[in-house]
């Protein structure tokens, strides 16, 4: 399950950023076609944060929808895969401006 590396990997960065000081509220965006599983993440948040000062911490999730990009004629589109056809040219296209992320949005400390 990687979920659970990528929780330590933030969880570590959190901790690092919060400099001994306790992590009350961690917020993550995660782009929908990330390849993360939102619910794997919260299990592995409650793993990885054990004996950690970001134990007993809140985790946030923020849902980054998926933004296709067309080569073709720059337009900018909503979109729910990797491949979609552009709305104003038709050209079918794999750039994607936003919806792969996974990264720490912000890190809150008590
Ligand atoms: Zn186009």
């Amino acid at each position: 399950m990687h979920e659970v590396a990528i929780m330590q990997e933030a969880v570590r960065l959190a901790a690092e950023a919060a400099g001994g000081r306790r992590v009350r509220t961690l917020r993550l965006r995660i782009g929908i076609l990330s390849g993360v599983v939102p619910e794997a993440i919260r299990f592995a948040f409650d793993v990885v944060t054990r004996d950690t000062l970001a134990a007993g911490a809140a985790l946030e999730i923020e849902s980054v929808p998926a933004v296709a990009w067309c080569a073709a004629c720059a337009a900018e589109f909503p979109t729910a895969d990797f491949f979609s056809e552009c709305p104003r040219c038709r050209t079918v296209n794999g750039g994607l401006r936003r919806g792969r992320e996974m990264e720490i949005a912000s890190v809150e400390l008590e």
